[in-house]
């Protein structure tokens, strides 16, 4: 299934591009996650974006890249950059991103390797192919134009997380904007994203057809649900990725309820060593020192089993399908006092999903029946219905790509900007030509 050949057939067309732009979605054309997408045009110019690994049970793959010399890579979330190591079968291959997400992929491969290990899934690429990949970084500042072939490209703020990009590239005939996965809101701890004029935009659609509450009414009601169950005595545990979401809670914590006692644990006080290695990209970063210097990290066992007298747990896995905070709800569980915080989007077939809809989540192999409150918070930093439509008025793009979404999503943003821009519905391994 995910057994690549270099060299051989990928499904990716053999022949040349004549006129305009291709578009060939490898992953994350027609699905949310593992995102993988060739641009090529007539000058032979070819670049990948993004090449992601979704860490659903099991794992989805996007289909085998044809050669390339460059990659670009959006963000360092896993179904964005989970499958690049793979790519150094090609020689001297060159991986252009920001700072914070060349930082943060160390991180991410090494636990992605841990975990496929583990699990015992397929990976493609093994330790030596990720200590090439390490080495095959080129930075770039936002803003800052770099070459690839015979086009132009650089790199914008894309929200969604600290160090995301939104990536520019001026080819001889078209301008075209992709817009990575994108939050034109500003959250606690990256400032969002603005439109940018284009002729192509590729606009991820996650939420396309959802309106998001807002966002300071939602954060309001995550704090009271803390603090009401702190005040019955009880725990607060609140599973969060590792990436961005844990930080925001920490953050939010810290501005509405300084009082209390916050644990952090897992992945997440690893990688937010790396932003503050890179602060440029954090907003208000000597505000988040103080964040950090408050809250108590966990780092040891000892240290974990402090936590459980904690007022706040906050841990990976964020849809509770591993990592400390399945280890935490275990020891949890007895005393229904406590209670547990979902802050986001659960996926089909995760812990969280199964805990909300059952009641009941395997822990180490056993379905266990969970007695605790638990609730959901919307705390996404990925644009709803209402922001993306605008975003794509503004870059008035006349053709449009929306990708990353399910069905229902692309549908809904089609029928309110189809008549003004053309839009196009890409499915994985099939190119999608734009000449005009
Ligand atoms: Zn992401």
């Amino acid at each position: 299934m995910v057994l690549y050949t270099p060299g051989q057939s990928s499904g990716y067309p053999r022949t040349e591009v004549k006129e305009g732009i291709r578009f060939h979605f490898l992953g994350g054309g027609n699905e949310v996650g593992n995102v993988g997408c060739v641009i090529e045009d007539n000058t032979g110019t070819r670049v990948l974006i993004d090449y992601g690994l979704a860490p659903t049970r099991p794992p989805k793959y996007p289909d085998q890249c044809p050669p390339i010399t460059d990659a670009i890579i959006t963000h360092s979330h896993i179904d964005h950059i989970g499958m690049v190591p793979w790519l150094t079968q090609f020689n001297n291959v060159k991986f252009h991103g920001t700072s914070l997400t060349s930082a943060v992929s160390e991180i991410m491969w090494r636990d992605t390797y841990k975990v496929s290990k583990i699990e015992g899934y397929p990976l493609t690429w093994d330790k030596r192919d990720l200590e090439y990949a390490l080495e095959s970084w080129v930075t770039h500042d936002y803003q800052e134009w770099f070459i690839i072939g015979e086009w132009k490209c650089r790199l914008h703020r894309a929200g969604h997380m600290p160090g995301a990009a939104m990536v520019e590239i001026e080819t001889p005939t078209h301008r075209i904007l992709w817009s990575g996965d994108l939050d034109t809101r500003d959250s606690p701890n990256t400032i969002g994203a603005k439109p940018i004029k284009c002729d192509i935009l590729c606009l991820e659609a996650t939420y396309g057809g959802k309106i998001h509450p807002d966002r300071s009414d939602e954060e309001a009601r995550f704090v009271s649900t803390v603090k009401e169950i702190v005040q019955r005595g009880g725990v607060a545990l609140i599973p969060a990725f590792a990436s961005g979401r844990g930080q925001d809670i920490l953050r939010i914590l810290y501005r509405e309820a300084p009082h209390l006692n916050v644990h952090y644990d897992g992945m997440g006080t690893r990688l937010t060593r790396k932003w503050f290695e890179n602060p440029e990209h954090i907003k208000d970063v000597e505000d988040f020192e103080k964040v950090w210097k408050w809250t108590r990290k966990v780092s040891s066992k000892s240290d974990r089993k402090k936590a459980l007298q904690a007022d706040v747990i906050v841990t990976t896995s964020g849809m509770l399908d591993g990592g400390p905070a399945l280890w935490y709800l275990n020891r949890l569980r007895a005393d229904i006092s406590n209670g547990i915080l979902l802050t986001g989007y659960q996926a089909e077939n995760s812990g969280g999903r199964k805990l909300l809809e059952e009641g009941k989540i395997s822990i180490f192999g056993n379905l266990t029946k969970i007695d605790l409150d638990v609730s959901q918070f919307q705390l996404s930093n990925h644009a709803g219905h209402t922001e993306l439509c605008n975003f794509a008025k503004d870059c008035s793009p006349k053709n449009m790509i929306l990708f990353h979404a399910p069905e229902e999503s692309r549908s809904v943003i089609f029928s309110e900007l189809g008549e003004k821009i053309d839009i196009h519905l890409p499915v994985n391994g099939t190119p999608i030509h734009i000449n005009s």
